[in-house]
């Protein structure tokens, strides 16, 4: 059963999320705050993907996510912003959440972001030691998902881990964010390439000496982002 953590205070959206998930195949487990939320993914390690709602009475859901990251939880985290408030999702993201879904959002758009997610939290295929992938200070093992700089361990979200996956295989060649979006959300993805910039931005952080000038992860102007070492 594929277990999703609904973190939705309004009783009138969390059944409507709850009853919708069931119908597509999931299996939700509601949370109505967020210790109460905190509490469900500690107890359940089978939960590997959350919804987040920001606005709660006790601590927001910002707070949530980063709290769950916190823990080195590498969950998938979607965020349910309300309609207009751009800056939600940017905060959301920098948290350290995958997504996020505008409310009001269609039962199918979500379910296919949780798919998405799903897929790429899932187990894959061990690959051998060889696969190990070495470039320049950077050693990414793809058996173990650990993401290693000058022998020091990089802690990454499941999207960041599949982006220098697909970053460090495509070394010196430009991707276009549409492709990126295609590759790490899915071809059904129906959401904003923006979303590609916000996790760029982060890994940025985690990777650079000076995020602002970046020596591996560079900006290809109106097209996307090139890895170099
Ligand atoms: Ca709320």
């Amino acid at each position: 059963m594929k277990k999703v953590l609904v973190l939705e205070d309004e009783d009138s959206i969390r059944s409507f999320v709850v009853i919708n998930l069931r119908r597509a195949g999931f299996e939700p487990v509601e949370a109505v705050c967020g210790m109460e939320a905190l509490d469900r993914l500690r107890e359940d390690p089978e939960i590997r993907v959350a919804l987040l709602d920001v606005m709660l009475p006790d601590i927001d859901g910002f707070e949530v996510c980063r709290r769950i990251r916190a823990e080195g939880s590498s969950i998938g985290i979607i965020m349910l912003s309300a309609k207009g408030q751009e800056m939600d999702k940017i905060t959301g993201l920098v948290s350290g959440a995958d997504d996020y879904v505008t409310k009001p959002f269609s039962t199918a758009e979500l379910t296919a972001r949780i798919d998405a997610l799903y897929r790429r939290t899932g187990e894959e295929p061990a690959p051998r030691r060889e696969d190990e992938l070495r470039q320049g200070p950077f050693v990414l093992n793809p058996r173990t998902r650990v993401l290693e700089k000058d022998g020091k361990r990089i802690k990454l979200t499941q999207i960041e881990y599949a982006l220098m996956l697909l970053f460090m295989k495509n070394r010196g060649k430009p991707l276009s964010r549409e492709e990126l979006l295609s590759q790490i959300w899915g071809k059904e993805y129906i959401g904003e390439d923006k979303v590609v910039d916000v996790n760029i931005r982060r890994l940025r952080v985690k990777l650079e000496e000076d995020s602002a000038s970046p020596e591996y992860l560079h900006t290809i102007w109106g097209y996307g982002y090139q890895w170099d070492t």
